[in-house]
This record gives C-alpha cells, structure tokens and sequence, in this order.
C-alpha cells in the first residue's frame, strides 16, 4: 500500500483548524464526506438520497457564483421506467429432447432488466461469436444469419482485428440493437468476458436485484423491440454449449486471444418466466453556468460533468447495504465543485462559458446525459465540448494521467500542452477491451457530434500502482466498501483538480473551437463543423 495515506476525519479536521484555503484536496474530500455519508443512502436515481444530493450541489453551485442551467433553477429533471426482477416468481431452464435443465439464476445465468421483458419465453438459441456489426470494417458476426424468434447467445467482448473505439462503440445497446433486430433476434444472451470482468462473478450477480431503469421518452427507447436478455455466467458457459460440439474452454480461449469466434446453433431451447415490478420515477440533473467574457467565445459553452447517482442500498457484503459511492461518483462531482469554488475564489474570468453538469442514472446506462445532450438547456450547437470526470481513482501520486479519447480530437494536443508543462505525462487508454471511453458520461455528448475526453490517475502495466488500482476495482468497485473509510491520496485528487481546471481553462479560452482528428471514427457525429 505503498503512497497511499489514510484520508479520515482527522486529516481533514486540521486542514479546517489552519484556515487556509485549502489546496491540499481536503475541500474535494469535504464534498465525499457529504455525497458518501451513510444518510445519502447511495444516491440511487430517483431516492430521497439522491434528491439530498442534488440539493446539496445545486447550493454549491449557488455558493461559488454560478447562474443555474436547468429547466427549474439548478435542476433538469428526467423522468424514469423503473424495472425489478421478481425473482422468487422467476425461472430459467434449457430444454434439450424434452427434458428441462433448471438454470440457478445468480449462479448460472442473471436475467436482466435491459430491456422490458416478455412474461414468457420459450425460444431456441444460436451462438453468434462476438454478435458484432462493424460496417466500416466489413465485419459482421450476423451475416446470413435468420435469427427469427431465437436468441443470440454472444460473448461480450470484440476481436483484435477491430480497433479499441470503433469495437467499443459498436458494442453499445444502442449500436447492436438495430442489426439484431434486422436479423430478427428475439432476445439476448451475453456471456461475460472474463478479461474485461473489473467485477468478480459473485458481486456482478448481487447488482439484479437492483432496478433496471429506462427513460421515459418514446423517442428515446433503445431496445429495439427485444423481448429477452440476460448473462451468462462464463464459468457455466458448458451449459449452454452441450451437445453444440463446441467447449467454453475454446470460446474463452479464443475470446481472450481476441481472435475470431465460431458461429453455430445452440442445441435445446431456453425457456423462461420473467416476472417485474414496474414503476416510474423522476429525478434531476444539476446543471449551472459560469458566464465567459469574450464577446466572441461566450455563447459557447465548455461542459463539465460527472455523475451524481450510485446504485443506493443492494445485497449486503460484510454486513453493509449501503453502496455509498465514494470514488463512483462522488469523486468527480466534487471535482467540479472544487474547481467551481477555485474560480470562484481567484474570480477567473474565461473565454467562454463553462457549463456544470451533475447527472443522474449513470449507472442505469448514461440515461441523465443522455437526456441531456438530446435536451440540452443551452443550443447544442454551442456545446464545444465536454470533459467529463468518473472514478478517477487517486489511489497513489498523479504522475501520469490517463486520458480517454487523446487520439480523437485536437482537445489530445490541448491536454499534452496543458498537463506536461506540469510535470505530469500523459497516456491513452491501456486496457481499450474495457471500453471505458464509452462507459460514461462522455459517451453521450461523443454521439452528439461533442470532442470529449474522460480523465484518470493513471500508472504503467507491471507497476505497484497497478495492483493497488486493480486491487481496488476487485474489491471496492461497486461494492458497499467504496465509501468514506478507505484509502485515498488527497494531494493526487488535489493535483488532479488543478490539471482538470487547466485543462478547461485553456479549453475554454483556445480561438477555435475544438475538432474531432480527421481520422477519428467519432468524428461521423460531427454536426456544427467540429
Ligand atoms: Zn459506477
């Protein structure tokens, strides 16, 4: 636990009694200290404890100066499906000649709430490899394939032949969903990929009990008339695969290799009873603006986001329900807020606007920002671009950031000549199979045409801290540990704050605008010219 220091209460206790202004990150750890108190209860989309947090925010906000950018003060509320497993009254089986092999849901398999699920199923299975569609490199694991009333069982995951953004991007709901449909699947099954698993199996399987939510827009469902969809457990991929002359051993090989996957039918059928608990909710997004003073730069706006829910109270672990979501998200929420509060302090005065955003239903799959780039509160066309901040991880010195998306857009260059000069190196993604750089907020604005980075601590492979980093993903991610009683480096967070505010001041005060590179594949959402 080498550079690591406890941050507890006593620490930041001092940092108050010196009456400074703190830049020793013990502001950024007051705001964790408010947002991952057991009283928050997890901040889960929609709960009381969520709807504290946003108050809390939105009086920050306030504090620092900043003019609300909502549709009600500081506030963007969205409204929300909420789905629950009933799982006492669910049930999944493999049928094979007649005879029924009940599946052990939790064990062997989690129904999943994706998508609003027919009542019953009782459909055959095909194993479609990767069930990939990637135009652009003429790859395609559902070509010829009539998956009519069947389910595609797929491994999720993509081979190397396929560049890490492209592969992520295609592996999206929203990108998928479209080309199952057109080969007419019924449903889903992905099986887990054991390389890009950052949750062991065990803890994966206590998140079904928590709500599936959806937006609750016509215009905005992404399901794609899917009826099904679950996830298999790779240990118990054999299963699925008896009598299809085919072993999980050669899949997850293969899979973990990267290399081309087999297609085949799947022997038997699954059949299944899915019961849900419905029910619909609201909860806001915190948005505010600090005003830029160029004449010519200030009608367009520079974001700034991270998310504001956790996933709430779950399955106990060790005694404790509360997922307090210290690193996820809280961490980067309060981020913005120390940055608020530092140009506050020094009364900075930037090109253009900078614009705050604290979103909900994250952890539901990006839902708040997704809203909110689709009902921006300022026109999107002003949105330059958005630096958004989740999970960054000061777990040790900030030596070297990692930045996701540094190859898509001359915000890269911007980055490197803001971050370098501090003493700090930077380096792209290292692990692309993760697909970090569509897993958060970004990823929202990304499709809506917005150059974006997302930003953490970063360390090099083989390394001290990247044991200590990986340690913490299997024991703490998601998990009721993740709260105010564990390790964190509060001069890295405070570092880190520093580079995130450069990095949006230099943003936000360059002449042009910025562009996606023009070899970018994200470069396709590109709509007002950047
Ligand atoms: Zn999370």
């Amino acid at each position: 636990m080498r550079n690591l220091r406890w941050a507890g209460a006593a620490a930041f206790a001092v940092a108050l009694v010196a009456g400074q202004a703190p830049s020793d990150g013990a502001r950024w750890w007051s705001h964790i200290l408010y947002l991952a108190d057991d009283r928050l209860e997890g901040r889960n989309t929609g709960s009381e404890g969520y709807r504290q947090a946003a108050i809390y925010v939105a009086g920050e906000f306030e504090r620092a100066g900043l003019k609300p950018a909502g549709t009600s003060g500081y506030f963007q509320p969205v409204k929300f499906r909420s789905r629950e497993i009933v799982e006492d009254h669910s049930s999944l089986a493999l049928t094979r000649h007649g005879a029924a092999e009940p599946l052990t849901l939790g064990e062997d398999a989690m129904l999943s709430m994706r998508v609003d699920p027919a009542e019953h199923i009782d459909a055959p299975l095909a194993f479609v490899g990767y069930g990939l569609t990637v135009p652009e490199m003429n790859y395609d694991d559902l070509s010829g394939l009539d998956l009519h009333g069947k389910i595609a069982v797929y491994v999720s995951a993509g081979p190397a032949s396929i560049p890490g953004p492209l592969s992520s991007h295609y592996q999206t709901a929203a990108e998928r969903g479209p080309f199952l449909q057109r080969a007419g699947a019924l449903g889903t099954c992905t099986v887990m990929n054991p390389i890009a698993m950052d949750i062991p199996w065990p803890r994966a399987a206590l998140s079904r009990f928590q709500p599936a939510m959806a937006l609750d827009y016509a215009d905005m469902d992404e399901t794609f008339g899917q009826k099904f969809s679950c996830v298999i457990n790779p240990e118990h991929l054999d299963k699925w695969l008896e009598g299809s002359g085919h072993t999980s051993e050669e899949i997850l090989k293969l899979a973990r290799q990267r290399q081309p996957l087999p297609r085949f039918p799947l022997d038997g059928r699954l059949k299944a009873r899915v019961e849900v608990r419905r029910s619909e909710l609201e909860s806001p997004n915190v948005a505010a603006i600090l005003p830029g003073s160029d004449p010519e730069l200030k009608d367009e706006y520079v974001v700034l986001s991270a998310h504001l829910d956790h996933v709430g109270v779950g399955r106990p672990i060790n005694g404790d329900s509360i997922y307090n979501g210290a690193m996820d998200d809280a961490s980067g929420v309060a981020t913005l807020l120390d940055i608020a509060e530092r140009l506050h302090r020094w009364g900075s005065k930037l090109g253009r606007s900078l614009l705050l955003i604290t979103v909900t239903g994250e952890e539901k799959g990006l839902l708040g920002s997704k809203y909110f780039a689709a009902h921006p509160t300022v026109r999107p066309e002003q949105i330059v671009a958005d630096l958004n901040v989740d999970m960054f991880l000061p777990l040790f010195s900030l030596k070297i950031l990692t930045v996701y998306g540094l190859e898509e857009s001359d915000l890269g260059k911007q980055v490197r000549t803001v971050a370098e000069p501090m003493g700090i190196r930077i380096q792209g993604d290292l692990e692309p199979q993760r697909n970090i750089f569509i897993r958060s907020d970004q990823y929202s604005f990304i499709r809506r045409g917005v150059p974006s980075l997302a930003f953490k601590v970063g360390y090099e492979k083989g390394t001290p801290e990247e044991a200590t980093a990986k340690q913490w993903l299997k024991e703490r991610y998601h998990a009721p540990s993740d709260d105010i009683h564990q390790p964190v480096d509060l001069r890295a967070a405070a570092d880190f704050d520093k580079v995130i505010l450069a990095v949006a001041e230099a943003v936000a005060n360059q002449s042009e605008r910025p562009r996606w590179n023009s070899e970018s594949f994200f470069r396709r959402f590109a709509t007002h010219g950047n």
